[in-house]
């Protein structure tokens, strides 16, 4: 493998650490091109109100169609997109192609009028743009603020400066809900809560991996309870069977957001599941 690729002087290198350092140069710059060439493409995946499995909103999820590779998952390239500093200029582009999309959710919207959830990295919160870049795509959007959550995760919390508050306290004044996602995987403080103007705890779906051991449940109840003293919304993250959203349900947790529900899906099929779905799981628990 080494000598096909002519690269001497990775030899240095496990054959296999080589492949990976190159894989992740390679993406690197063919992310640099990926929003001129119009690679980028938002999904979205429904977040329901778990007592009747209506939709509350949507999860807008980044997805890169590589010329070559196919579908590089986020996992993969958000980190290599943090690194370089490309997360910023991705990220303006999300979370205008995002408001805009969610304008025509809540314009198509028989009911209530659904949430759109943007993915904030640490990066884009540090960067001294983004206060305008939200408030720019909702004025070009026409999308009333309260109808945008930024979700951001312990690593922004943890990043405790005066910066990061000022931040989120810039972005709350803006009038747009604050989700803390992937809750309980890091290292969550309960003083970093009361510092930070967060509305929803989007509660990590490790803890329902282990689908009912009891270990596992009481983590849940105890998510549940704390948003319910903090006065938090809570979104469970992750279900995929219908025995988790029964005692996701009974612990008195509000949302939900899994494959049982539906995987994340392209614009026009969000459309088309805003419009069948309140009749097609009226008759769920
Ligand atoms: P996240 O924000 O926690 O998003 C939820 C992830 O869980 C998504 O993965 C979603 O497809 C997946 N998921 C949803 N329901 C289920 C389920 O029932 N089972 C399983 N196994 N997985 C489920 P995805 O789309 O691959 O995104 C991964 C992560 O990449 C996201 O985690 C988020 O941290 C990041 N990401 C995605 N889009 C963006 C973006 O626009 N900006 C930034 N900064 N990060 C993003
Ligand atoms: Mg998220
Ligand atoms: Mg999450
Ligand atoms: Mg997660």
């Amino acid at each position: 493998y080494i000598a096909k690729r002519g690269k001497g002087g990775y030899r240095l290198f496990e054959p296999a650490m080589h492949e990976g350092v190159l894989a992740r140069l390679e993406l690197r710059t063919d992310l640099q091109r990926a929003i001129a060439t119009d690679q980028l493409e938002l999904h979205y995946q429904p977040i329901v109100h778990l007592a009747d499995g209506s939709v509350s909103g949507f999860e807008a999820l980044l997805r890169w169609h590589h010329p070559e590779r196919g579908m590089v998952s986020p996992t993969e390239f958000i980190p290599i997109a943090e690194e370089t500093g490309l997360v910023v200029p991705i990220g303006r582009w999300v979370l205008r192609e995002g408001c805009r999309h969610a304008r025509r959710l809540v314009t198509a919207s028989q009911g209530a009028a659904p949430r759109m959830s943007i993915n904030l990295s640490l990066k884009q919160i540090q960067h001294s743009d983004i206060v305008a870049d939200v408030r720019d795509a909702l004025a070009e959007s026409g999308l009333a603020p309260e109808r945008l959550v930024l979700e951001i995760t312990e690593s922004v919390l943890m990043d405790d400066t005066d910066l990061a508050v000022g931040r989120l306290r810039d972005l709350k004044a803006l009038g747009v809900g604050l989700a803390l996602d992937d809750f309980g995987t890091g290292y969550s403080s309960l003083s970093y809560l009361s510092r930070f103007p967060v509305d929803i705890l989007k509660m990590d779906r490790s803890f329902l991996s282990e689908g009912s051991s009891p270990d596992v449940r009481s983590l849940a109840t105890a998510v549940v309870g704390l948003g319910a003293t903090l006065g938090l919304e809570v979104v469970a993250e992750g279900i995929e069977l219908a025995e988790q959203w029964d005692a996701l349900h009974d612990l008195g947790c509000g949302l939900g957001q899994g494959f049982l529900f539906a995987r994340p899906m392209d614009a026009e099929a969000s459309l088309a599941f805003l419009a069948r779905t309140p009749s097609r799981l009226a008759s769920a628990p």
